[in-house]
Parts: structure tokens; sequence; C-alpha cells
């Protein structure tokens, strides 16, 4: 939230603004006045003094509006008891045009929770800025309107017209035909919130491509939390859905552009609720893959930038998937040994973060049509609906959350199943942080078979998801 003030005293003209940073000055003054004369008012010719404050850097273009109302308010264009309680936010163009602002969302968010509920946001972000419940939306499409509207108290507010529905998904798991072992992998990790890991020379991205399809709706709160990310980006849907978001960013993107920037959350965050896919993952840069492992790590990036530090949530499933060699598919292996020696390197780097492995084939025509994404759905949302009653009372939604020291007190698996994943790690087939990456999917199996809690089958299963394509 910044807080604009602004003052003209009758004197020797100039125009000084305190806050932020002095690079922007010039430019926002140039905005701002340019706006202010092309929509038909003076500037005045005196002493004008701006303050926004904190004085938070980047104090980006979407304060420009704020200033110019605040400027003409001083200027006697307006009463100030008309804008003293709203929150002003867009961007100024030239010719006095309100231009759409990225972020508009969580910006009226944060004024509803700073108990400003009044909101003048530019024309098409309205519905935008709509979904925060409770707050009042006026739309205003240029700057000479709105001081009009202002003045005589004729702005009209705005509601969303139609509900807000969910479209049909356009992707369906039916389309994959055979790829038995990968379908069930995918309903697993749909089901327990697990990271998976696909190997080999078929339909990976297809696969990818079609989890949201399985996972259950987004609740309301997780879809405001998506829903705040992707205006910040300037990427929002309107009206917002509440199925899973689904990220794909290629090898060749920048750090930034995976993991934000001090303007901008990357792909990771825009995969917040939802999955980021990284096809072909070895192909990454160490960087990338470190950006993304600890985001998993966290749930959150967290950025310092030179005064101020920015922090986006980056709670998402990972599947990434890759080949047995870079050049897989050429029908001979060309690669020479550094380069393979290095795929292999980061696929072992990789595989340590994901609880669920399995192998993919090519698609074979013709082909019988798999189950079908709703039949898969099912099952999957009466498998999360256990575990959220077990975990009611706890912080967690997912098996794939469950703290390690949790599984332990509170909730035993039964003693077979116990008893394997133990001799498992006995003979160096687990290491004890993989022991519970394991026993975390055995909990999901039993739920999805519809037990209190996972048997010998359960970790026996878990087990051989766990080693996948090893096996
Ligand atoms: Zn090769």
């Amino acid at each position: 939230m910044l807080t604009v003030e602004a003052d003209v005293t009758p004197g020797l003209s100039g125009f000084n603004l305190i806050g932020p940073p002095a690079m922007s000055t010039a430019s926002m003054r140039d905005r701002v006045r340019a706006a202010i004369l092309n929509s038909g008012f003076d500037w005045p010719d005196a002493s004008i003094t701006i303050t926004v404050h904190p004085a938070i850097p980047p104090c980006g273009p979407m304060a420009d509006l704020a200033m110019a109302v605040a400027l003409l308010a001083a200027a006697r264009h307006l009463p100030p008891d008309r804008i003293a309680t709203t929150m002003f936010v867009g961007e100024l163009g030239l010719d006095g045009r309100i231009r759409p602002a990225r972020g508009v969302l969580p910006a009226v968010g944060a004024g509803m929770r700073a108990g400003i509920s009044t909101a003048v946001v530019p024309d098409t972000c309205a519905d935008e800025a709509a979904q925060v419940p409770g707050a009042e939306i006026f739309p205003a499409a240029r700057l000479a309107d709105l001081i009009k509207g202002l003045r005589e108290g004729s702005l009209d507010n705005h509601v969303l017209v139609g509900p807000v529905t969910q479209p049909a998904p356009a992707l369906d798991l039916a389309d994959v035909a055979g790829n038995h072992s990968a379908r069930r992998a995918l309903e697993v990790c749909a089901a327990g919130g697990h990271h998976l890991f696909m190997l080999g020379n078929g339909p990976a991205a297809m696969l990818a491509e079609r989890l949201p399809s399985i996972l259950p709706p987004l609740d309301l709160d997780a879809a405001r939390e998506v829903g705040e990310i992707h205006s910040a980006a300037g990427i929002l849907e309107v009206p917002p859905g509440r199925r899973s978001p689904i990220r794909e960013p290629h090898y060749t993107a920048t750090l930034a552009a995976l993991v934000g920037n001090l303007s901008r959350p990357g792909a990771v965050s825009l995969a917040h609720r939802g999955l980021l896919y990284l096809a072909d993952a070895p192909e990454f840069t160490w960087q990338a893959l470190d950006g993304v492992r600890r985001a998993i790590e966290t749930g959150e990036i967290v950025l310092a930038g030179h005064d101020h530090t920015v922090r986006y949530p980056a709670e998402f499933m990972l599947v990434a998937s890759a080949r047995h060699c870079p050049c897989e598919g050429n029908g001979r292996c060309d690669c020479t040994p550094f380069i393979r020696r290095r795929y292999q390197a980061r696929l072992t780097e990789l595989l340590q973060r994901v609880e669920v492995r399995t192998c993919i084939e090519p698609l074979h025509w013709p082909a019988v049509a798999g189950e079908s994404s709703a039949t898969v759905a099912a099952r999957v949302l009466e498998a999360r609906g256990r575990a959220a009653d077990r975990l009611a009372d706890t912080p967690w939604r997912t098996n794939a959350e469950v703290p390690a020291s949790e599984l332990r007190v509170r909730f035993p698996a039964e003693h077979g199943a116990i008893e394997l994943l133990r001799s498992a790690l006995d003979s160096g087939l687990l290491t004890s942080e993989a022991f519970i990456r394991v026993l975390r999917v055995a909990w999901t199996l039993a739920d999805l078979r519809g037990a209190g809690r996972p048997a010998h089958q359960d970790a026996a299963g878990a087990l051989e998801l766990w080693l996948g394509h090893e096996g």
C-alpha cells in the first residue's frame, strides 16, 4: 500500500517528488503531466510537492493515477474528501487514458486488508478487481471522465455479471493409450500430491498436461492465491477458474523466468497450487534445477533486492520427464561420454526429489482408449477426501506434505508395511530420507484402496513406484 499526498503552493513553480528512487522521478512526472494537460486541465504554475510513502522501490507506473488524482485535488479541481478513503490503481497514458496494470487483484486485496474497500481501477481490470470479496469497484477509462465523476459523485460502480463457471476440461486422459503404469503413477501422484518422474521416449507431455484434469478443483482460498499471483504476472484469466494451474517452462528459460524477479513471479510461482512440468529435465541448467529444488524445499521463492525483499509462494507438484540419453530417438546413441555423464548426473540429482518414478512407452496405433479423466478424478477425489479427514486438524492437506516426525508418531502404518520398508532400508535399497518418501506414497495407496492405514501391500506398491525405471 502506498499513500500519495500532494501539495500545491503558490510561488516559484517547480516539481518535487519525495519517495520513490530518483531514477523514475523524471519519467513519472512527465507521464503524469502529459496526462493531466491532455485531459484538459492546467498544470499548476506553482510549487508542487508530491510524497509517496513508504518509498519502496520499484514504485512503478501503477501509482500514476493516484498521483494525478492527488495533484488535481490539491489544485482544487475536486474536493479532497471525495478521494481520501479511496484506492486508485492504474497507469496513465500520455493522452490521459487509464491503462491496465499488472497486479490489480492483489492490490485491491491489500487495500481491503488495510480497511479501504473502495477502489478505482482501469476499466479493463474491473472484472479482475471485482474478484475481491466486499470490494466496491469503480472502473475508469480516462482521467478526465474520472475527475468529472468524482466531482459530481456520478461514478458507476461495477458488478461482476454472470456466475463463475468451470470450463470443461479440454484434455482428457482417455487420449493416452497404453502406458498403464504411467497412468497409474499419475493417479497416485494426483491423490497424494507427490512429485513424479517419467523416463523414456513416450507421451510424457500428454500425460503431464492431463494431470490437472484429474486433480480436485481448487478450494476458494487456493483459487484466490493463484489469482493474486497470476494477476501480479499480468496473466490472470477472468473469471479465474478453479482448475489447478500448469506451467511448462522450456529448458532454455532464464533463471528469472523460472523463479521470478523483483517485479514479476516466475514459473515456479505461477505453478503454485498446481504443477510444474519440466520436459527434458536434465537439459535444464544446474542453476535452474537448483532454483526448482529450493522452491520444493521451502514452498516459496525469496528474492532479495537492493533494499527490499520479495516473497512469492511456490508450492507445486513437480512433474519431470527425461529420455534415457539426450539423443534418444535417433536410433543409435552418438552422445559423447561427457554429455552422457552430465545428463546422467542431473538425472540422478532430480530423482532425489521425486517420490514416484515411472517408465513411458511410445503410443501405438490403433490403440484402445484408456479410462477417462472423469473416472480417474472420482477415485482421486475420494482418496484425497480420506487424507483430508485424517489431516483435518493439521496444517497439511495431502500425504506429500506430512512431515517425517508426524508420520512416525501420529500416523503409524501397519507392522507389515514398516517391516518391509525397514528391510529395504537395512539392505541399502532406501536411504532414510527415501524411506519417508516411500512411506508417504504408501499412505496414498492405502487411501486409494480405502484402507485405514498402509499395510504390507501398500508399502510394496510404494516401493515399486519409488524404484520405477530401475526395477
Ligand atoms: Zn545418446
